[in-house]
């Protein structure tokens, strides 16, 4: 091809970006990521379009410089939007959207043969996303998987079947505490507590068609990073044959959407946090949060709450809305208020990024989301570990047991504001709270190095990008 023409011969025009087309999963915890790589994909060279649902469709304005929006329609009822029925909203938006995709990419393709260059090079699908993926490959355009969870997480998810017929699952109360022989280091407890059978049904058959989808896509991109988790990357290698993309942490490949253009978080961001912040002193201020969806009952938040009245340190605590379970909002007791006033914030939504950067913050109380962790490790904040159910028990587990970056709240039959208390003292004031801060410093730097030029995760990166550019 002469210099200054395209892939089609044509002389004098600049060849176009290849494009990647784009489907986060429509939660804020699964639009976070893919939305920090479509920056990082933008940045080496590629043409993106997001693909959303029209349910929860974040504002134009919140993407990544370049990047385009299109919606698709989803037609599904906000109750099951807003239930806490995954399954089943998982199952209706492939159902709803698969053939809505399927035009839009066949116009793309087709747009693609009446232009010169350019062109849909791939689709890069949350897991979730079965049915677009599905599509993508009858059109023959290659398909990658994005897993916004753990690679341990997806392990569990290859390894589902297996868990049922061995009876570890569905879990029962006398079980819990058996190790799970094919996955150290997670205890039953730590798969997925769902004690009721249909539920657990619906959600054995979701996870076996995404792993069905995944191992028939042309790769998986995977939010880890090889110095923490390198041996379930390898395993997931080793298990479903296709090329894995250990790409993580996402987040450190772009900078957080600025303030202006903050219309991809769920609620207004509460930035007067941040001034609050700057009044407090070095390592002296406790975050919580419980991320986007987890919920607790009435008398776990106020054992939450009293617990950290006791523990006398200052405290940054994100109370969003339905965090207490089927509430819009919830009132503290006048009683507490009065005894942390001065010491404690109490916000609907922070800028979480922005917050656990803070010199002030000294551990992060969380329930052990994924991005959560990611984010806190990457800022070397010690992690408090109160997981609430699906994949935040085996992160737990890994923060706490395997990387020692963390404690956990210790609960016995309930949460009680002793162990929250107790939980802030191990890890604020005692010995192992500073063995448990020099592991997080060295794990820091271990990150640091895999984001760099010529890391892991940069090198993972710049593999993905030539296998798109060569598509
Ligand atoms: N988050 C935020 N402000 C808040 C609470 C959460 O920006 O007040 C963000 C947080 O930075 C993270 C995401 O929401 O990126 C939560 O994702 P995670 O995987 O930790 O938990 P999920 O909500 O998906 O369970």
């Amino acid at each position: 091809m002469a210099p200054g023409s395209d892939r089609n011969g044509h002389e004098g025009r600049r060849p176009r970006r290849r494009r990647v087309l784009l489907l986060p999963l429509p939660y804020h915890g699964h639009i976070n990521p893919m939305l920090r790589l479509a920056a990082a994909l933008h940045d080496r060279g590629l043409a993106v379009t997001v693909v959303h649902t029209e349910t929860r469709a974040p504002d134009r304005r919140s993407l990544p410089a370049g990047c385009e929006l299109v919606t698709v329609p989803d037609g599904l009822p906000p109750e099951l939007a807003a239930s806490d029925d995954i399954p089943s909203f998982v199952f209706a938006l492939n159902r709803n959207c698969a053939a809505p995709f399927r035009d839009l990419l066949a116009g793309a393709l087709r747009q693609e043969e009446e232009e010169d260059g350019g062109g849909v090079a791939c689709v890069v699908a949350d897991v979730d996303w079965f049915a677009p993926l599905a599509a993508a490959r009858e059109l023959g355009v290659p398909a990658l998987a994005l897993m916004t969870s753990s690679a341990a997480r997806f392990r569990v998810y290859l390894a589902y079947p297996r868990l049922c017929e061995k009876g570890y699952l569905p879990v029962q109360e006398s079980n819990m505490d058996m190790p799970v022989d094919e996955h150290p280091p997670l205890l039953v407890r730590d798969l997925q507590v769902m004690m009721d059978t249909s539920r657990h049904v619906a959600y054995a058959s979701l996870l076996a068609h995404i792993v069905a989808g995944v191992r028939q896509s042309s790769g998986l991109i995977l939010n880890t990073f090889n110095a923490i988790e390198r041996t379930d990357v390898e395993q997931i290698r080793r298990d479903t044959a296709i090329r894995v993309f250990p790409v993580g942490p996402l987040h450190m490949l772009s900078p957080p959407a600025t303030a202006a253009t903050q219309k991809s978080s769920l609620l207004p961001e509460d930035r007067s946090c941040l001034e609050w912040l700057n009044t407090q002193l070095p390592g002296s201020v406790l975050f919580v949060s419980f991320g986007t969806l987890a919920s607790i009952d009435a008398d776990e938040l106020l054992e939450v709450a009293w617990g950290l009245a006791a523990s006398n340190r200052p405290f940054l605590w994100v109370v969003r809305p339905r965090l207490v379970r089927g509430r819009d909002s919830v009132e503290l007791p006048s009683e507490l208020l009065e005894e942390t006033r001065g010491r404690g914030r109490i916000i609907r939504w922070a800028p979480q990024e922005e917050v656990l950067s803070h010199p002030a913050i000294g551990a992060f109380l969380t329930h052990s989301g994924w991005n959560s962790t990611l984010e806190s490790i990457s800022r070397t904040v010690p992690m408090i570990c109160k997981p609430c159910g699906g994949d935040q028990l085996g992160t737990a587990r890994y923060v706490c047991d395997v990387w020692k970056v963390g404690v956990r709240v210790e609960v016995e039959d309930k949460l009680t504001r002793g162990g929250i208390q107790a939980a802030i003292e191990r890890l604020m004031d005692g010995i192992e709270g500073g063995v448990v801060r020099d592991r997080m410093r060295e794990m820091g730097d271990v990150v640091s190095k895999c984001t760099m030029k010529g890391g892991s995760s940069d090198l993972a990166l710049q593999d993905l990008v030539d296998f798109i550019k060569s598509s």
